[in-house]
């Protein structure tokens, strides 16, 4: 129903190994909107994300989307349920091509004709890619890296797009592009974003709703556009 949120996590426990690093973490995701997750260093917002793609796997609580446990789903299987992840450091193959990259993201489609229109989409979307098809991910800057890891996500349509730090050792003109491919994505396509950004103004000049996390729990949330102009929600949680 429109009530239901795409994404909903409930009471999840989760880490690697015996301690946990995420403590009994509740959030809902509704869809067409982009969630930006704030938080210190090591607060446990890489770790959300990969619980959420079933990279690791909870001891406790829950994982819904669009209703369904995720819990059991394998993390091949993500892609064909609609969910893709632009993992920190981005996972961009550097020995392949920018194209053998972007084939890889729609591999488990397995449609050739379809392939080559998906491309021609991401190519569309992104300019430099297309110039650039042949060559290989280790001659690229920064910025097309980060293009070409957005690209290998989105070639799959996903419904949800779990980012973990797309500026990261980006120019301010290339974040400010990502971050307005980011609201034209949501705002074209419906898609959602959960948006993991140590880019505390990037994150909160597009997204809908923040969460800050601290010690593996969410400490608070709210709209983006109170904790952009509440100076005390700022002072406690952004430290700006
Ligand atoms: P950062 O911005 O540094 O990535 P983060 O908020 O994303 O921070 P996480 O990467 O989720 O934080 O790390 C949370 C905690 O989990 C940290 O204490 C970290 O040391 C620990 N941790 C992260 N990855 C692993 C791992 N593969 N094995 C064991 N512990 C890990």
């Amino acid at each position: 129903t429109l009530d239901t949120p795409l994404l909903e996590i409930r009471n999840l426990t989760a880490g690697y190994g015996a301690a946990p690093v995420l403590h009994e973490v509740d959030l809902a995701v509704p869809a067409g909107r982009i969630v930006a997750v704030l938080g210190a260093n090591g607060a446990g917002k890489t770790t959300l994300l990969r619980a959420v793609s079933g990279l690791i796997r909870p001891s406790r609580g829950q994982i819904l989307f669009d209703g369904r446990d995720l819990c059991t789903v394998r993390v091949e299987q993500m892609i064909r349920r609609g969910i893709a992840h632009v993992p920190e450091g981005r996972g961009v193959i550097v020995e392949l091509t920018v194209e053998e990259n972007l084939r890889l993201g729609g591999l488990w489609r397995g449609r050739r004709g379809a392939e080559r229109a998906q491309l021609d989409e991401i190519y569309d979307l992104f300019e430099p890619l297309a110039r650039r098809r042949r060559s290989p991910g280790h001659q690229l800057s920064g910025g097309e890296r980060q293009m070409l890891a957005l690209g290998r996500a989105l070639i799959a349509s996903p419904r949800l797009l779990l980012l973990d730090e797309p500026s990261l050792g980006l120019a301010p003109r290339v974040i400010a592009q990502t971050m307005e491919l980011l609201r034209t994505l949501r705002d074209r396509s419906g898609m959602t974003v959960l948006l993991v950004e140590q880019n505390v103004h990037g994150a909160l000049s597009v997204a809908n709703d923040a969460v800050v996390m601290s010690l593996g729990r969410i400490a608070v949330r709210d709209s983006a556009a109170r904790l952009r102009t509440d100076e005390r929600l700022r002072h406690a949680y952004l430290g700006f």
